[in-house]
């Protein structure tokens, strides 16, 4: 495979010269040093220091949870900025293009129009699977990057290995792949095929299995060149303290992370068999994700009905191949049965 990482680069980015930081010009190795370099309150508070700008510990953590080298970590402040700083790092503004496949998550396109990238969009078939030979189709010199959700938000399916397999082999830009639910899946993720994919990028989130979103976490796995090039352009302290201590001590209970992911799964299979039971439910697509995608007889009607009734779930009906559809997060049992009550009430 002929992938040239240097090519894709943007040149600004290749001759960029990095803020360099106090903490990153002096790093401390634990002993008691007197630290009047960075012009912060000396009164001690927990908070009054900057935060570590690699975030060393807490990639130890996550490294081990997920068998990732930490030179192979990218942390950032929740999933959406890591994203950003991969369209700042490879795509010229005005000039370069990337492929997202619709119906997904709405970032990449936010992102892209914040950036100035073109978008180009490449409907997933029927099934929800990547259409490799359109994709393939719509490729130019000037495309830098292809995102693939999976599972994919909001239809809730993994991608076929094969059909992901094909386009890292085929795609001379970066495939990257948004694990955002990835520890609700029942098939593996691609993290450990690093090496095998050197044009593999895989972005990975506090703010769902985890239970974090509150303190915005995103994390990204790529080859340690990829990484290195982030870093160049990354704000130094993207990182807060507070996030990187609670993300630090959530991390520590990751069997009770596991045994949440147990009981979602669980309750997602539950809540899937009774809403089948529904009338007017037409179709559960089958999901890999702690939501559910479901196709209603009017999903516009049915959301406001929900609505009327104490409940918030998503109308996705408006997005292409989700006509009549519904996104719903599968929540506690609890929730779960008063979700299940609301809707055998709605009028038939
Ligand atoms: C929820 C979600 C994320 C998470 O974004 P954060 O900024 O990390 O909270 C990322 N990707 C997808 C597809 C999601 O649905």
């Amino acid at each position: 495979m002929n992938f040239d990482l240097n090519n894709l680069v943007r040149d600004n980015v290749k001759s960029l010269l990095p803020y360099s930081s106090a903490r990153d010009e002096y790093k401390t190795d634990g002993e008691a040093m007197i630290f009047l370099d960075a012009n912060e309150n000396p009164f001690e508070n927990g908070l009054n220091r900057y935060p570590d700008p690699r975030q060393m510990l807490l990639k130890s953590k996550i490294s081990e949870i997920k068998q990732v080298p930490e030179k192979q970590i990218l942390l950032g402040n929740g999933s959406d900025e890591v994203l950003d700083l991969i369209f700042r790092a490879f795509c010229e503004p005005g000039k370069d293009n990337i492929i997202s496949l619709p119906p997904t998550y709405g970032m990449y396109k936010v992102l892209s129009g914040i950036n100035n990238i073109e978008n180009r969009e490449v409907l997933l078939t029927s099934e929800f699977e990547p259409d490799v030979d359109a994709i393939l189709e719509a490729v130019d010199a000037n495309t830098k990057l292809l995102f693939l959700c999976s599972p994919n938000n909001p239809s809730g399916n993994s991608f076929d290995a094969e059909t992901i397999k094909k386009l890292l082999r085929s795609f001379k830009g970066l495939v990257v792949i948004d694990e955002a639910y990835i520890d609700f899946s029942n098939v593996a993720g691609w993290s450990q095929s690093l090496d095998k994919y050197p044009n593999l990028i895989i972005t990975q989130t506090f703010s769902k299995a985890f239970g974090m979103a509150g303190i915005r976490l995103g994390m990204l796995f790529a080859s340690a060149e990829i990484i290195k090039i982030l870093n160049r352009i990354k704000p130094p302290y993207n990182v807060n303290e507070l996030t990187q201590q609670r993300a630090i001590k959530g991390l520590q209970d990751y069997s009770g992370i596991k045994q949440q992911v147990i009981d979602i799964k669980n309750e997602r299979h539950a809540l899937s068999k009774q809403l089948l039971q529904l009338k007017y439910v037409a179709k559960i697509f089958p999901s890999d994700a702690n939501f559910l995608l479901i196709k209603v007889d009017d999903a516009d009607h049915r959301y406001m009905e929900l609505i009327g009734k104490g409940i918030v779930v998503r109308n996705r009906s408006k997005q292409p191949l989700c006509e009549n559809c519904l996104r719903i997060t599968v929540g506690t049992a609890l929730e779960n049965q008063n979700l299940l009550k609301a809707f055998k009430e709605l009028e038939s």
